[in-house]
């Protein structure tokens, strides 16, 4: 049986942006428009996972549906300030949790005509893997919670060093937050997928709006989905494409670069990425490139020369394009990154990747 990290998702992209968890507000979205009835959601005070919103004529498209499905709700709050037409369709861009955990909300608001399309890979690891990280985390997380109040309790960190106030209010913040996510968990559900695709599907809208979903093969995952309005010139990418180094864990690095020159090749000028803000043209993406192109380089070269993973994470050496990733606050968040991008692509060169 597979073992997860415990909150990987949370821990990677949260680790990005802050030093610890504490809002003010309740967990929310900005609908920001990127063409006529398209939108970006972008997470505000806690929330992750980008969604995209895109308005037809007569119902609604939304792609992704975040971690949670408390957030999925506050989503579909802010859809209906800007439409009162029903969301017909989900799609997911792959099965991690924070794409994925917010569809129930989906079926709940607007009932069963919502369909729910992933490609075939997508739709088997949601039904495998996904289903399998629920369960596991809902078995473990009320042991880290207990850990957590321990350290409250006896002031004290896991190293024994005495709290500082900010870390004590950063770690009653992430308490709170983790039991809150665990009594979701219980709750959650994936309804099933009602349309699945292979490596295209292409959705005409009466009003002439087309939505074309693509996948080009392994990449972040095995089953990704790309959805590009050529009209519009908007690609969503699911995290494909992040504004930070994307999470490697399931990915197939090697086959995920040529994925990214397919996407840079549409004809498109704005992005709205797994995480992360919304990109105007192509220089994020041909960064990403760039980036996985050196770390191949690198990683093959110590493969070749019969390096162990530790001596490939010594060996590898890519500080230098930290400032194309300006969302990193530290060196050490960008080197956490790396390091999963290095083991990752250290397993599929030495043929460790046997799925
Ligand atoms: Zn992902």
């Amino acid at each position: 049986m597979r073992s997860f990290r415990l909150n990987s998702w949370a821990c990677v992209w949260l680790a990005v942006l802050l030093p610890g968890l504490a809002w003010a507000q309740a967990p929310s979205w900005d609908l920001t428009p990127v063409a006529d009835g398209v939108y970006a959601a972008i997470g505000r005070n806690g929330a992750f996972g980008n969604c995209a919103v895109v308005v037809n004529r007569d119902d609604v498209l939304v792609v992704d549906s975040s971690m949670r499905p408390s957030w999925a709700r506050e989503l579909i709050r802010q859809i209906k300030k800007v439409t009162d037409k029903p969301v017909r369709y989900v799609v997911n861009t792959h099965w991690h949790p924070d794409h994925t955990q917010g569809n129930q909300a989906f079926l709940e608001a607007y009932g069963p005509q919502v369909e729910f399309i992933a490609q075939r890979y997508t739709d088997e690891d949601i039904t495998g893997k996904e289903l399998q990280y629920i369960q596991q985390t809902v078995t473990d997380l009320p042991g880290q919670i207990a850990k957590m109040e321990a350290s409250l309790a006896s002031g004290k960190a896991a190293d024994g060093t005495a709290l500082t106030d900010q870390a004590r209010a950063a770690l009653e913040s992430q308490a709170a937050d983790q039991k809150a996510y665990l009594a979701e968990l219980q709750q959650t559900h994936i309804p099933a997928r009602t349309l699945t695709f292979e490596s295209s599907l292409s959705i005409q809208k009466p009003g002439g709006r087309v939505i074309e979903i693509l996948n080009f093969g392994k990449g972040h995952t095995r089953g990704d989905a790309v959805v590009f309005l050529p009209a519009e010139r908007v690609v969503v990418t699911g995290d494909l494409l992040t504004t930070g180094v994307p999470f490697f864990r399931d990915s197939y690095p090697s086959h995920w670069v040529e994925v990214l020159e397919s996407v840079r090749k549409l004809d498109w000028t704005t992005a709205i990425p797994g995480h992360g803000d919304v990109l105007q043209g192509k220089g994020q993406i041909e960064k990403l490139i760039a980036f996985m192109n050196d770390l191949q380089g690198q990683v093959k070269a110590a493969v070749a020369q019969g390096k162990s993973l530790e001596e490939t994470k010594k060996a590898v050496e890519l500080s230098k394009r930290l400032a194309d990733f300006p969302v990193y606050k530290t060196p050490e968040a960008y080197q956490r990154a790396v390091n999963v991008a290095i083991e990752r692509t250290w397993m599929e060169a030495s043929g460790k990747i046997t799925e």
